[in-house]
């Protein structure tokens, strides 16, 4: 299916009996068509640009949703001999069973990103180990007021409960730039992905933090969940040692171990010192990549950009990596980035200790990581981050990983 764009609902309403893959000339990775096609479970390639129009009905044409590769009249036995390997691959990730690890047993932890308790319940049936992201703020877009600190727990409870034997890493509100929670965004801004967001709008409201870190507590007692599931808390949009500190000191107040996203470009940079105020970080390849290649995330004319095979941004990640293991703090991958298999390959090489994706896409990323051996992924990273450019990453780690 070759269309111009197609709107969530398009996508929603798609029929995989009638199709075997989706291009669309604009939209983006983190866009809804794509999140939507990773659930369906067809190869989907986003924001092609304008040269659709070559592509005639009828025309023969292969879809590589792995490489975002699309080869007009392609080789008949090339064709045939790529949708069998496909088909090949699809049938070891149904198979693949968790937890993950590498040929020669390192371990990555799977987890899943989910938003609400239907999310989580749908997470519980699949591999995943726990979760690694739960986006709080989205129980709230449709909120005028603030819910109160009993409401919360109860609205908490529905996905902690789905997890009930193992970990689960609550964020606190991420309000403002793309999801604009009424009782907490400030109206208004002029540029609202610079503006104040996450962490920032409790700078100003830190009772309205307190109150979600209270909720989160009354909620974690009231299951009786111990270490044995952890409930980890973290903030999103960190970009200071200060920051970092104030949080991790209010979650020390409510007994709540405390994080922090690493998806501004200066905590990467600065992960040396905000690190040992907190017991783990987790990496926001999503926005680490929007602001390190300062290109808006939903934009689909800068895709090309907000790729987060982007070297610049595996660099940071790599740098992150590297202070985690030195001040021994643990470092997870939250981003679409973790839901790519052959990225997610890159990111263990690196040095990331969890991958949290939407739950459909852990058993790929656990096949893939079931087939190489660790060393596999130490070179892989090693060319990803040495490449000139996304593209070449991409096509570099494929080389290694999938001879
Ligand atoms: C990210 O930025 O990568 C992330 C996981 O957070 P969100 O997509 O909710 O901004
Ligand atoms: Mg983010």
């Amino acid at each position: 299916l070759f269309a111009d764009d197609l709107s969530p609902a398009d996508t929603a309403a798609l029929d995989t009996n009638h199709f075997v893959a989706l291009v669309t000339e604009l939209g983006g990775p983190t866009s809804h068509t794509a999140i939507i096609a990773r659930q369906l479970n067809v190869p989907c390639i986003v924001a092609v640009g304008s040269n659709l129009n070559d592509i005639k009905a009828g025309d023969k044409v292969l879809v590589d949703g792995a490489l975002g590769t699309i080869t007009l009249n392609a080789d008949p036995e090339i064709a045939v001999a790529a949708v069998a390997e496909s088909k090949l691959l699809a049938e070891r990730i149904a198979q693949w069973r968790g937890p993950a690890e590498t040929k020669d047993g390192h371990r990555v932890q799977l987890l899943a990103n989910v938003q609400d308790g239907n999310a989580a319940r749908i997470a519980s049936d699949t591999q995943a180990e726990g979760i690694g992201l739960f986006r709080t703020e989205m129980c709230f877009l449709s909120a005028l007021e603030e819910p109160s600190v009993d409401e919360q727990a109860e609205v908490y409870k529905k996905v902690l409960e789905r997890f009930p034997n193992s970990k689960v890493v609550v964020r606190s509100l991420d309000a403002g730039s793309d999801k604009p929670v009424a009782f907490a965004t400030m109206a208004d801004e002029m540029n609202p992905a610079l503006g104040v967001r996450g962490l920032r709008v409790a700078r100003a409201n830190e009772p309205l933090l307190t109150r979600q870190l209270d909720a989160i507590a009354k909620a974690v007692k009231e299951l009786g969940r111990d270490e044995n599931a952890p409930t980890w808390v973290m903030a999103p949009m960190v970009a200071t040692a200060r920051e970092a500190k104030w949080f991790a000191g209010l979650c020390a107040e409510r007994g709540l171990v405390a994080g922090a996203m690493i998806e501004v470009p200066a905590a990467a940079l600065m992960a040396d010192k905000i690190m040992p105020h907190l017991d783990f970080v987790s990496i926001g390849t999503n926005d680490l990549t929007q602001y390190t290649m300062a290109a808006d995330r939903m934009s689909p004319q800068l895709a090309y950009l907000t790729d987060p095979w982007q070297p610049a941004v595996l660099r940071l990640i790599q740098h992150t990596c590297e202070e985690g293991k030195r001040t021994n703090t643990a470092v997870g991958v939250c981003g679409e980035a973790a839901a790519d298999p052959l990225l997610a390959c890159v990111l263990a090489g690196l040095g990331v200790n969890s991958l949290s994706s939407a739950s459909t896409a852990i058993a790929g990323v656990g096949a893939q990581l079931s087939a190489i051996d660790f060393d596999t992924c130490v070179k892989a990273a090693e060319a990803a981050i040495n490449a000139e450019g996304a593209t070449e990453a991409r096509q570099k780690v494929r080389d290694i990983l999938q001879p």
